[in-house]
């Protein structure tokens, strides 16, 4: 299977990508992830990609190709891919169509004030990059991750003025590829959340189910 899972920063990708490698067993790449373990090191792409991720503001396509082709060369053939946070712009489509046929895309349809609230409560494992939220998914411990017994830390682009620039280029940046995808008729799966409670597994099944009707799982 190659999939992307689509959605607002703060609509579950991270959660959602990690709960699907596990029941699935495809290898994920999560673009932002990849990112913020770069600057944290301070390697040449970390220092090139820094202000953009700070900012919220995108990485330039050139970059972002580059790694993902990287990441995907290192894994076995033949594994199914699921794809956080790429593509985000038309043209880093455009690129993956000359990679691999899609064949699934999974749609987190959230609504914006949901968003707004998970982001600014969201905390994330420094160590394996669990997503926790002190309001809606909290660990069992404050702080400290369930899974590791990381340390929990908030986002620096997760600031409220951040967020609100991040949200304006996921509309005008990224939701144009989903009428591209439309027009290809490449399957979606959309899974709606309309409650700050609703909990992931739930979700989890459903997009399970849907893939086994498509014949992805
Ligand atoms: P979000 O929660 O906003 O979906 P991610 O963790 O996926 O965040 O990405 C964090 C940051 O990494 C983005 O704000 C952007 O700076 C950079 N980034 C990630 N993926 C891409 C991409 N496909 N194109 C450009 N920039 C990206
Ligand atoms: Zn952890």
């Amino acid at each position: 299977m190659k999939a992307i899972i689509f959605g607002a920063p703060g609509a579950g990708k991270g959660t959602y990508s990690n709960r699907l490698k596990a029941k699935l067993g495809v290898e994920v790449i999560a673009m932002g992830d990849i990112f913020r373990a770069q600057v944290k090191e301070n390697s040449e792409l970390g220092k090139k990609v820094k202000s953009y991720v700070e900012k919220g503001a995108l990485v330039p396509d050139e970059i972002v190709v580059e790694v993902l082709k990287q990441h995907l060369d290192g894994i076995p053939q033949g594994s199914g891919v699921l794809l956080d946070g790429f593509p985000r712009t038309l043209e880093q489509a455009k690129t993956l169509e000359t990679i691999f046929q899609l064949d699934v895309i999974i749609l987190l349809d959230v609504p914006d004030w949901l968003i707004i609230e998970r982001l600014s409560s969201r905390r994330i494992c420094k160590n394996c990059g669990t997503v926790y939220n002190i309001k809606f998914l909290k660990p069992k411990i404050e702080g400290i991750c369930d899974k590791c017994n990381g340390e929990l830390y908030q986002r620096s682009d997760d600031g409220p003025d951040v967020i609100k620039d991040r949200l304006q280029i996921y509309q005008d940046q990224t939701i144009p590829l989903l009428i591209y995808y439309r027009e290809k008729k490449t399957p979606i799966i959309t899974s709606k959340t309309t409650a700050v409670d609703t909990p992931p597994e739930l979700l989890v099944e459903q997009m399970f189910e849907e893939l086994k009707k498509l014949k992805l799982a």
